[in-house]
């Protein structure tokens, strides 16, 4: 029995999808446990590429159990397109092998909207949402302004909870924004075409995951995001609204009295960033855009660039900290391979001083990077399996991370597929 997070340790994107799907072999279940569909995993195997948002990345096992947490923001319309999705390239969803906590808080139609609005309203201020109602939810959620998935149950109780809901929601959305209101008829046809659509996927997962546990199983804790968007130990207001840390897993997962054993972090070998705010390393300019075109760094929601940068030790080791990690997996190594010399940001400058700490949010507007540059290798390391095979100046590039952010390198991923992997341990 074995209960592991997959969590990102920098700003998301780090590879967590590509992890899980290869660490899924050795578990029974995997949970999502925070966030939806305002992200993306890209999962390639032997039955294609996919791009997952809200569904686990353990879909694709035969045998393995996917759940949706009560910690994730569920919205019956994205997750039923995706359903969809995922079927027609395949794949089989059923009841038995995915299931959605009835804890879990729907993301209404209004949230979107929501989304939109505020961003529209703040102009040049904006944060760079998804506008995927990510933050309308969960500040609904917290004020007690959502429906729980079980409630789908009680067709009566839910027609009039949402009626309730719509007349507080409207007052917003006509007085203050001074957009439509929603009517009765518009959420008839949102139960309709989406949350029943989903409805026979809801069941008590809390139930499910203690029963797995007492029989011996292993579960996958699957986080979105990373340690540097976290509502709380993040570049605050930079971040997400939920908690994208291990400790949070249990929680959202269903199961509160989880213990995590382990807790894979996953690093990318550079650094990027979606969306605004402060990113020490970025880099500007061709060296940026050469980066951002051989990692391919555009986002699998948005299709938006990404910001690029050499791999951060003092947010790494900030993030390693954060998260309580036992292991971290390195992907991406291969994209540096044309590089005649990687740069790492080793330290910050802050009011002229060197630091190592990671700063105050605020603080980090004016922090400056402190570069030093390593050797490049200059060959292809894709079809790399051993560790002994990597070049000798790709084996220091990972030794220098491993010591300085104190926790040792067990995973260095050289490829998008399966396969592509060195394990060290
Ligand atoms: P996630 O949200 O943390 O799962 O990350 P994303 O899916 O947004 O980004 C990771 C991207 O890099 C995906 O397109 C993966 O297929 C790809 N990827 C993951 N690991 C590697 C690797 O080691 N090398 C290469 N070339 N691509 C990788």
């Amino acid at each position: 029995m074995k209960n592991c997070a997959i969590v990102g340790i920098n700003w998301g994107d780090e590879g967590k999808g590509r992890m899980v799907d290869l660490l899924t072999e050795d578990y029974d279940v995997v949970v999502r446990f925070q966030g939806g569909g305002n992200a993306g995993h890209t999962v390639i195997n032997e039955r294609g590429k996919f791009a997952l948002h809200l569904l686990p990345s353990g879909i694709f096992r035969e045998n393995v159990v996917n759940i949706l947490g009560n910690g994730v923001a569920m919205d019956p319309e994205n997750l039923w397109k995706e359903m969809q999705e995922v079927m027609s390239q395949g794949v089989d969803l059923t009841p038995d092998n995915l299931k959605i906590s009835d804890r879990a808080s729907l993301l209404l139609p209004w949230h979107r909207d929501m989304d939109e609005l505020e961003e529209m309203r703040l102009a040049d201020k904006k944060f760079g949402s998804t506008k995927q109602g990510i933050a309308p939810f969960y500040s609904d959620k917290y004020q007690k302004k959502t429906i729980l998935a079980g409630e789908l149950f009680y067709p009566e109780h839910l027609k009039a909870h949402l009626a309730d809901l719509m007349e507080w929601k409207n007052l917003t959305l006509t007085k203050v924004y001074g957009a439509k209101p929603y009517t009765m008829e518009m959420l008839e046809a949102w139960i309709e075409n989406a949350c029943e659509k989903i409805k026979p996927y809801v069941a008590n997962t809390g139930a499910f995951l203690k029963k797995a546990q007492a029989e011996g199983k292993s579960i996958l804790f699957e986080a979105q995001l990373g340690s540097l968007r976290d509502l709380d130990y993040g570049i605050h207001p930079y971040t997400t609204s939920s908690n994208t840390t291990a400790a949070y897993a249990p929680i959202g997962s269903g199961f509160p009295g989880a213990k995590i054993t382990d807790v894979v972090g996953v690093v990318k070998a550079y650094s990027t960033c979606v969306g605004e705010g402060p990113f020490v390393c970025e880099m500007f300019g061709d060296e940026a855009e050469e980066l951002r075109k051989n990692g391919f760094e555009y986002g699998a929601k948005t299709g938006r660039p990404r910001r690029v940068g050499p791999i951060d030790i003092v947010a790494t080791r900030y993030g390693v900290e954060v998260q309580a990690a036992t292991e971290i997996a390195l992907t991406k190594l291969d994209i540096l391979s044309y590089m005649d010399k990687i740069p790492v940001c080793t330290h910050y400058e802050v009011d002229g001083k060197q630091t190592d700490e990671f700063p105050f949010p605020v603080a980090l507007n004016d922090a400056k990077p402190v570069v030093e540059y390593f050797d490049g290798w200059k060959c292809d390391i894709t079809g790399v399996r051993k560790w002994e095979d990597l070049p000798k100046a790709a084996q220091d590039y990972v030794l220098f991370i491993e010591k300085e952010i104190g926790c040792p390198i067990t995973y260095v991923s050289v490829g998008a597929e399966r396969e592509s992997i060195i394990i060290r341990k």
